[in-house]
């Protein structure tokens, strides 16, 4: 028998109901599975036994197969196997803080950065993933799995706090595999359930959609009002270099037609934007670029993120050195807009920013990317 997810809500309410279960069943199941992060029916001992084997006989609780977990010092990456046979990648991130007193490091908040899409096509030429292709957009399930299963992960890796609550995900970030926005129908539910009460219960600033922007579901995105943060890939303020850097999308959607609706949004909502701005050695870190950039965000709600570019196979990018990014952000912040240098993580593990797909591409045939943003061929 096929099971349901947890997460279709009218499955639950009619097992509910065929099995005549007080309402407050399910804000049990919901407590096991959102505050006591548990992911197996046979370990919610609030349960009767009965219930929790007719649970485990029509639902499931992660719609995802772990395939391996990669760890690093500050990271751990996940490999996850969809029913279908495709694999993509989540990061957990942990940061620590240093004890002045006892000089102990000790760990400080959780980051989960999940995929929206298997692959991708918009073709940074940065990143490694889009040298997968895209193989498919994730179902809700699929995402909100990745989530569900990261936070067992850490209970198991960390046990609890002092305050005797289990140590847990305080930021997601839609900046794993895929342009959020091309996958926005089911990116748009789960928010809803990562920021609702009942479930997930994060605020607004700890979910953040990262995207390089396509146009149309923007427009929905103001309509819907969605309770999250918004990160927006820039990586240039200069039209013709964006093109070059984001090629797929850059050129139908223009920095002007992008700030129109950006600024829509931040008028609407009174929210800042984060800027995303990849820092690569003598392609987009000069001066020049630095007040190109200052002049764009200035007088607008923004905060420049710098993120030194990572090491991909088959891409011929350095990095820019400590010194040039250093001189950018003085530059930018010389027009009163706020900037910090993204801190490395997940390099050795191949988990980082525009690394996600290393170990899928490593040694294959590399793809050109598709220039035509209406391609349906599946391949690009
Ligand atoms: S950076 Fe994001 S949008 Fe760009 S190719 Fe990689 S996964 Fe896709």
């Amino acid at each position: 028998m096929t099971k349901h997810s947890i997460f279709d809500t009218q499955a639950l309410e009619a097992f509910r109901k065929e099995h005549k279960l007080q309402p407050y069943r399910i804000r049990q199941i919901y407590k096991e599975i959102f505050h006591n992060f548990v992911i197996d029916f046979k370990e919610m001992t609030a349960l009767s036994k009965d219930l929790r084997n007719k649970l485990e006989e029509s639902f499931e609780i992660i719609s995802l197969e772990v395939e391996d977990v990669i760890e690093d010092d500050e990271t751990s990456k996940f490999l996850f196997k969809t029913a279908d046979g495709n694999v993509m990648e989540s990061v957990l991130m942990y940061h620590f803080h240093t004890e002045q007193r006892t000089l102990e490091k000790k760990l400080n908040r959780i980051t989960l950065c999940i995929s929206s899409q298997v692959g991708c096509n918009v073709g940074c030429i940065f990143c490694v993933t889009w040298k997968m292709g895209l193989k498919k957009n994730l179902t809700r399930e699929e995402i909100l799995s990745q989530v569900v299963y990261a936070n067992n992960y850490v209970k198991n890796k960390y046990g609890k706090k002092v305050d005797n609550t289990w140590y847990s995900i305080r930021n997601v970030v839609f900046m794993g595999m895929g342009e959020p926005m091309l996958n926005y129908p089911a990116v748009k539910k789960v928010c809803w359930f990562l920021t609702d009460t009942n479930y997930f219960g994060l605020s607004r600033k700890r979910v953040t959609i990262s995207t390089s922007w396509v146009l149309p579901p923007l427009k929905q995105f103001l309509a819907d009002d969605l309770p999250v943060s918004l990160a927006f890939s820039l990586h240039s303020a200069d039209q013709k270099l964006r093109e070059e850097l984001v090629p797929t999308i850059a050129k139908y959607y223009t920095i002007e037609k992008l700030f129109a609706a950006l600024d829509e949004y931040t008028d609407k909502t009174g929210n800042k934007i984060f800027y995303e701005y990849v820092m690569i050695k003598d392609k987009n870190d000069s001066r020049e670029l630095a007040h190109t950039c200052g002049k764009l965000l200035q007088g607008r709600p923004a905060h420049l993120n710098l993120i030194p570019y990572n090491q991909n196979p088959a891409i011929d990018l350095e990095e820019s050195t400590e010194a040039r990014i250093k001189k950018f952000k003085d530059v930018v912040e010389s027009y009163g807009v706020p900037v910090t240098v993204r801190q490395n993580m997940g390099r050795k593990a191949k988990s980082a920013c525009g690394q996600l797909g290393y170990e899928k591409v490593q040694g294959k045939i590399i793809q050109k990317p598709c220039v035509d943003p209406n391609c349906d061929c599946k391949k690009c």
